[in-house]
């Protein structure tokens, strides 16, 4: 078995007093799409800098290809979450300009720069200046960005966000195809069934820590619940967690009472990556209990 592209183990991270990485072990494999999932502040796109290197880690090791990814020459390809580009330069020379500084030459620069455009919906907008796009324009030139040089190992910190249905389709279509020519993509997101579609791989972090890795079947199988959705008249709505729907939904009907008389419409909600999720973060808020910095 060849080595991951990109390899964490125990990798601890702190800003000041607050961990923000305690201790996280993942790899990802050439050709493979891992969804990084997460509630807000879990630790993702500090997990994402480290990989890139833009930071070195307070404990444990980063390896990209086998080497740190501080040392050149660099492997990896990053859209960071807040959008990067020079907003006075054009598309084509953002594009072309981040290929050279990658180690294109002019030439396949330029090559790279029409075919990404192609992939990413900006082949109309090659001579627009970047700081006029709209929001999504941007998104999707920030993440050719990321792949301009090919880099074995991309990094895409919520790369949708915000995002309309043709941005995120076209980013969706270029995760796919660039894990299919062998890139490891490392893809942070909050959009679940981004993650269904992509068919990834999941390592979900809460607190800072891995909480639940394995694919989204793995996942579904062992903490999804399926549910029973009530919507009343009035507006209520509840959720009963259940085992299996269908043969328990006569019970749930009979408990209700007086209140079936308001009862609207019931529904069936299936296991999903959405319920797993659920089920394991809870309300959003971080799992796994703050700490110290250890001295
Ligand atoms: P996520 O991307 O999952 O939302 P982050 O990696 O951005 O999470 O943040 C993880 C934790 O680190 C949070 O508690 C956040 O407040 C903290 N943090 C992130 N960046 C900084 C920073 N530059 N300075 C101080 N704290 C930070
Ligand atoms: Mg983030």
């Amino acid at each position: 078995m060849s080595a991951p592209a990109l390899a964490l183990d125990d990798v601890h991270r702190s800003y000041g007093d607050r961990v923000a990485l305690r201790g996280v072990t993942l790899a990802v494999a050439h050709g493979e799409v891992c969804a990084l999932l997460g509630p807000n502040g879990a630790g993702k796109s500090t997990l994402v800098g480290l990989a890139a290197g833009l930071a070195s880690p307070d404990r444990g090791t980063v390896r990209v290809v086998g080497d740190d990814p501080r040392t050149p020459p660099r492997q990896v390809g990053v859209a960071p979450q807040e959008i990067g580009i020079y907003p006075t330069l054009t598309v084509a020379q953002n594009l072309r300009g981040f290929g050279e500084l990658a180690g294109l030459r002019p030439r396949a620069a330029r090559a790279r720069a029409l075919e990404l455009a192609a992939l990413l919906l900006l082949d109309d907008l090659l001579d627009r200046r970047a700081g006029e796009l709209s929001g999504g324009q941007q998104r999707r030139l920030h993440t050719a960005i990321a792949l301009v040089a090919r880099p074995p190992v991309v990094l895409l910190d919520e790369p949708t966000a915000g995002a309309d249905v043709q941005t995120r389709h076209a980013i969706l279509e270029v995760v796919r195809t660039v894990a299919a020519d062998g890139a490891a993509v490392l893809y942070a997101t909050h959009y679940l069934p981004e993650v269904e579609q992509l068919d990834a791989r999941v390592v979900l972090l809460a607190g800072g820590a891995v909480l639940a890795a394995g694919t989204v079947r793995e996942l579904v199988a062992a903490h999804a619940r399926s549910a029973i959705e009530l919507r009343f008249s009035d507006g209520e709505i509840r959720h009963i967690g259940v085992d299996d729907p269908a043969p328990e939904l006569p019970a749930v009907l009979a408990a209700l009472g007086d209140a079936t008389e308001r009862l609207a419409a019931v529904e069936l909600r299936r296991p999903s990556l959405e319920t797993a999720y659920l089920a394991l973060t809870g309300d959003g808020s971080a799992t796994v209990a703050p700490e110290a910095v250890p001295a």
